[in-house]
């Protein structure tokens, strides 16, 4: 069965998306633990991260840095965040947090913010990602 991120990549399911390419997607995460918490995902379906091939994991983190580029401009902040973590959803992918302290990356603080902050979040960080990405 298809993991819930392929339902996204597929647009069966709607998600506030960022960027993708033929390979990668990004979107926001549902529940951001700090505002602008990104998600990149390969689009084949992998359960586990460290079971992508050497050449899809630096591709995947290749574009990462791009979005995390995009990201930091958009969401200003001290640094962007990594993490992976896997637990939830069965499909390998790392998180981009837009942080100031270790707190902010704090996975027990997971928040909702209503539809129409994520629309704009997701906008903002959209134009940013897609001149890094020469979109
Ligand atoms: P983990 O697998 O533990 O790395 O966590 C999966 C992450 O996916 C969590 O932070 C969820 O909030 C996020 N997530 C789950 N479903 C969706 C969805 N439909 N759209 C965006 N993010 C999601």
């Amino acid at each position: 069965m298809a993991t819930i991120f392929s339902k996204i990549i597929s647009g069966e399911i709607p998600c506030y998306k960022i960027a993708e390419d033929e390979r990668y997607f990004a979107f926001l995460d549902i529940n951001p633990v700090a505002p602008g918490h990104t998600l990149v995902v390969p689009k084949r379906e992998v359960s586990y991260l460290f079971d992508l091939t050497d050449e899809e994991y630096v591709g995947l983190e290749l574009f990462a840095k791009r979005v995390a580029e995009g990201l930091r401009e958009a969401m200003p902040c001290k640094r962007i965040g990594e993490a992976v973590i896997g637990l939830e959803v069965p499909h390998a992918h790392i998180h981009l947090i837009p942080i100031n302290t270790e707190r902010d990356m704090d996975f027990s603080n997971k928040q909702s913010l209503p539809g129409e902050q994520m629309a704009s979040i997701c906008a903002r960080i959209k134009e940013a990602v897609d001149k890094k990405l020469g979109a």
